[in-house]
């Protein structure tokens, strides 16, 4: 498998956030594109934005039923379901870089993502609703998301709220893109703190073959000039 898992099924794409709001940013490639090409986006269609959202756990089994229902009936609230989704995404991925510190953000960008967010998450509690919790400790419930059409962008727009809301930040990392990590973020959730790369099996071990590589290729280089000289 390649580190930009350019070929990757959306039903296989690793969900390493520890966050279903860090798993939703990690749907774009964060690394350095190919000159002249778009990253690639996994959540190329509504159709794997609802795989993806199902898997991510924003809607259960009935409720991806009831979405696929609503967009198939319109496919033109399907494609601007997935246009908010998109600028959930990115609102979140300029937060998260901000406040954590992962990247130098300009303040005004930054305050136009926070704008950004908050308005999806204000559209989104306009679609939801408060039920009676008949018997538990709580009265009532928040129920985010009550119309099908828009269900994904509002629950990934309360996701993307409570992970900024209550991550800790200090446990927000980014795999290392100068390290020839790939970009996505995740919580480190290790025992003391020392997770580097999203996942290791992938990101840690190609960087660690490249790095042999180019020792290698350096050894060989050395050889070469020391020759050349003699
Ligand atoms: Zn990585």
């Amino acid at each position: 498998m390649d580190g930009s898992f350019g070929r990757v099924d959306i039903s296989e794409l690793p969900l390493v956030g520890g966050h279903a709001a860090l798993d939703l940013v990690n749907t774009l490639e964060r690394g350095v594109p190919a000159p002249g090409a778009d990253p690639r986006d996994h959540l190329s269609d509504p159709a794997a934005l609802l795989v993806w959202a199902r898997r991510a756990g924003l809607v259960d089994a009935a409720e991806g039923e009831a979405v696929a229902g609503a967009w198939e009936g319109d496919p033109g609230v399907a494609w601007a379901a997935l246009a908010a989704v998109r600028d959930v995404r990115e609102s979140l991925h300029v937060g998260l870089l901000a406040t954590a510190g992962l990247a130098p953000v300009d303040e005004a960008a930054l305050s136009a993502a926070l704008d950004r967010l908050h308005c999806r998450w204000v559209a989104a509690a306009g679609r939801s609703a408060l039920e009676r919790v008949a018997r538990g400790a709580a009265a009532v419930r928040l129920v985010v998301g009550v119309a099908p059409a828009m269900l994904v962008p509002d629950r990934a727009a309360d996701s993307a709220l409570d992970v900024l809301r209550t991550a800790d930040v200090a446990r927000l990392r980014r795999c290392p893109l100068e390290g020839g990590g790939c970009g996505w973020v995740f919580l480190d959730r290790s025992r003391n703190g020392s997770r580097k790369w999203c996942r290791m099996a992938d990101c840690g071990t190609e960087v660690k073959a490249r790095r042999l590589t180019e020792r290698r290729r350096a050894a060989r280089a050395g050889r070469g000039e020391g020759a050349a000289d003699g």
